[in-house]
């Protein structure tokens, strides 16, 4: 059964293209640590997920800083050119990942958001990646 639309899926394609990023490979290797099985990219769940634990029925989405407009230094920098183009953009990405969100939830889904700025300091999330997976 096809529970994407076609603007989800395109979405999940453009995530797949630009995976193993050092922040997931970060996040990953915690995850396989603490010796939880994990999938990567369910591309039959909102948003396409970085790692998906399905007998948990949790995902962890690992967002880079800059696409999802944290609120953080990385986050807060502007586009150097282009601006018209890049903010509606940016501000798309995280109104979607909110929908996404939402709807895993609405699945029964626990979802995860780790910053790509966390992981530089992988000491400071290997706790909260604990306590989401216990
Ligand atoms: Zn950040």
């Amino acid at each position: 059964m096809d529970v994407l639309t076609k603007e989800q899926r395109s979405y999940c394609m453009s995530r797949i293209r630009k995976t193993d990023t050092t922040p997931e490979l970060a996040v990953r290797r915690i995850v396989h640590r603490l010796g939880y099985r994990f999938r990567l990219y369910r591309r039959d769940l909102p948003g396409c997920p970085d790692i998906v634990l399905p007998r948990h029925r949790k995902v962890i989405f690992v967002h880079g800083c800059w696409w999802h407009r944290h609120n953080c230094q990385l986050g807060r920098r502007s586009p150097k050119s282009r601006r018209q183009y890049w903010l509606p953009k940016l501000q798309a990405n995280k109104e979607r990942y909110k929908r996404d969100r939402r709807a895993l939830q609405r699945q029964g889904w626990k979802v995860l958001t780790i910053w790509e700025c966390q992981t530089k300091k992988p000491e400071k999330i290997i706790g909260r990646i604990t306590d989401f997976l216990e």
